[in-house]
């Protein structure tokens, strides 16, 4: 495999700056196959070596898939002056690499989001073309029914004209209440292949329901990990990386 520079390295796994790496060498904090460096220029084999920084192991990673539970309050664009982004919940040594979010949910909106730097993968999992299945679970205002299911089957038009392409809907629970409210409310799950600006919301709108809860659950192969918490996340295991390659 191709070498590079110990503190080149250390730089892009997050370690911190150059100069601070360099400083961390001088003071005998970075160890590469168990042995203390002198030199933070020292050219490595940063897959195979096994490096350490201030006592912790150092794993070399290029490309980046993280899986978070987006919580409600931030924006998943990835610069915006005023809000908080999803990046800003990234800790520093997983901002390094520079992921991106890999799709949009709303500011309200919850659930499975993947960042990753692998643009190549985004652009797989967004393009209009491929289809890929999102599924999302919903609290919704009024009692969804089987005209609903039916409408959503066929296609129904949005405020712009457009008609969405099929989509399953599934209601889940309709005797449902929303905060201590008296309008009943359906728990539904809608599965689209496609993902037009707001689509889950207006296609309830078109059907003159309004979405109070929204949270993805599913992209492609991907499921939300209910194991995380609003606003935390993990890598990819392989056998989801795998899924989705
Ligand atoms: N549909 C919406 O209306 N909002 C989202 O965040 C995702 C899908």
């Amino acid at each position: 495999t191709k070498r590079m520079r110990l503190d080149k390295m250390l730089a892009n796994m997050g370690c911190g700056t150059r100069s601070e790496i360099k400083t961390a060498v001088r003071q005998g904090k970075v160890t590469v196959g168990g042995f203390t460096v002198q030199d933070s220029g020292l050219q490595i084999d940063p897959e195979a070596d096994e490096v350490e920084f201030d006592g912790q192991k150092v794993r070399f990673r290029e490309v980046v898939y993280l899986l978070m539970n987006k919580p409600q309050g931030v924006v998943s664009a990835t610069e915006d002056t005023r809000e908080r982004t999803v990046l800003d919940l990234l800790k520093p040594e997983d901002r390094v690499l520079q992921p991106f979010p890999a799709g949009r949910l709303d500011k309200d909106t919850v659930g499975l989001l993947l960042l990753t730097n692998d643009g190549r993968m985004a652009h797989e999992l967004l393009s209009p073309r491929k289809h890929v299945d999102k599924t999302y679970e919903a609290l919704v205002s009024g009692t969804v029914d089987e005209a609903d299911r039916q409408a959503f089957a066929a296609g129904v038009t949005l405020d712009d004209g457009y008609v969405t392409m099929p989509a399953e809907l599934t209601v889940l629970r309709t005797d449902a209440h929303f905060d201590a409210g008296t309008e009943p409310v359906s728990e539904i799950s809608l599965t689209i292949r496609e993902g037009k600006f707001h689509q889950v919301k207006r296609m309830f709108e078109a059907v003159g329901k309004k979405v109070l809860f929204l949270k993805r659950v599913a992209m492609g192969p991907l499921k939300l990990d209910e194991r995380l918490a609003p606003g935390s996340y993990r890598e990819l295991s392989a056998e989801e990386l795998e899924a989705l390659k």
